[in-house]
């Protein structure tokens, strides 16, 4: 593409110059006023060390919205979205560096048990996932485990209530006992949703819940996104930017394990302070 039909691309007149794309300092907002979860300078390395993932990123993650994390390929969006449950502690030689708080309290401190955080911070992963078992049991399974239903009824009023928050109880309500590896790739993410919801999570992380999933199962999620950030704080990592705008308050903009830019979503999209957001967004790089 010349530079004149880039230009014409370009987003509406804008009233600032764009921060160079050899400034690697996170421009915007960074911090909300109600943040669920704060991250300070997190860095995360690979390889015991040998490979940085993430550079020195501080963001707030707001109560009732959702944020979502975008950027090429390999630029840290997944490693970054799993250091807010710790489930980058599952990898060995990564380490992780900084500080990231959930209400106040630094989940990396000794005296954390990442059980019952990734209870209060949930994950729904990009292929369905759901255990080799009902899916009843696929949603009564971890509550049962965290002590957090005693008899029969009780649990049986969390399944259904759990099912019907991830809009999926009158799909199934019939066929409880069947496997929940035999429904649709769509019904299989939004039965990870109402096992993620059954254990009363804080924040729910999505690391692109959708990409396995067809435009109709697609846009059943997304319905559903909108209504659950109603009650949760929700990350979501996306590699479509459509689906960015559609579900997200505000956007992160990731690029080689730095954070460029954060704002609100439609500021971001539409006008964005640094260059390489503006590279990405009208489909320069990515
Ligand atoms: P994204 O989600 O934006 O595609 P990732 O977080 O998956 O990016 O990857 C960021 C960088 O970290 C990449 O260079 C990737 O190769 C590296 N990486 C990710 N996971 C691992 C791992 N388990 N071991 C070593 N390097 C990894």
């Amino acid at each position: 593409m010349d530079s004149k039909h880039t230009d014409k691309t370009a987003a509406p007149k804008r009233s600032h110059r764009l921060v160079p794309k050899e400034d690697r300092n996170t421009v915007g907002e960074k911090q909300v006023e109600n943040p669920k979860m704060r991250c300070e300078e997190v860095s995360v390395f690979y390889d015991n060390g040998g490979t940085k993932a993430i550079n020195s990123v501080s963001l707030d993650i707001g109560d009732n919205e959702v944020i979502a994390m975008i950027g090429p390929s390999g630029c840290g969006k997944s490693t970054f979205i799993r250091c807010l449950n710790r489930m980058n502690d599952t990898i060995e030689g990564c380490r992780v560096d900084g500080r990231i708080y959930l209400d106040g309290k630094n989940i990396y401190d000794r005296d954390v048990d990442v059980v019952p955080l990734r209870a209060r911070v949930g994950m729904v992963f990009q292929k369905p996932n759901p255990f080799p078992k009902s899916i009843f049991d696929n949603v009564a399974y971890a509550p049962r485990i965290h002590g957090l239903v005693t008899n029969k009824s009780e649990t049986e009023e969390l399944v259904e209530k759990s099912l019907i928050r991830a809009g999926l109880w009158n799909e199934v309500k019939d066929r409880l006992t069947q496997p929940g590896t035999g429904l649709s790739g769509g019904q299989q993410q939004r039965l990870c949703i109402a096992r993620t919801i059954a254990v009363n999570p804080e924040v729910i992380l999505m690391d692109e819940p959708c990409s396995a999933l067809d435009p109709i199962a697609t846009a059943i999620i997304e319905e559903l996104i909108e209504e659950l950030r109603q009650e949760y704080a929700i990350a979501i990592v996306t590699h479509s930017m459509q689906q960015a705008s559609r579900v997200s308050q505000r956007t992160a903009y990731f690029h080689l394990g730095d954070l460029i830019e954060i704002g609100p979503t439609e500021q971001i999209f539409l006008n964005p302070l640094h260059q390489l957001t503006q590279d990405y967004i009208t489909g320069r790089f990515g």
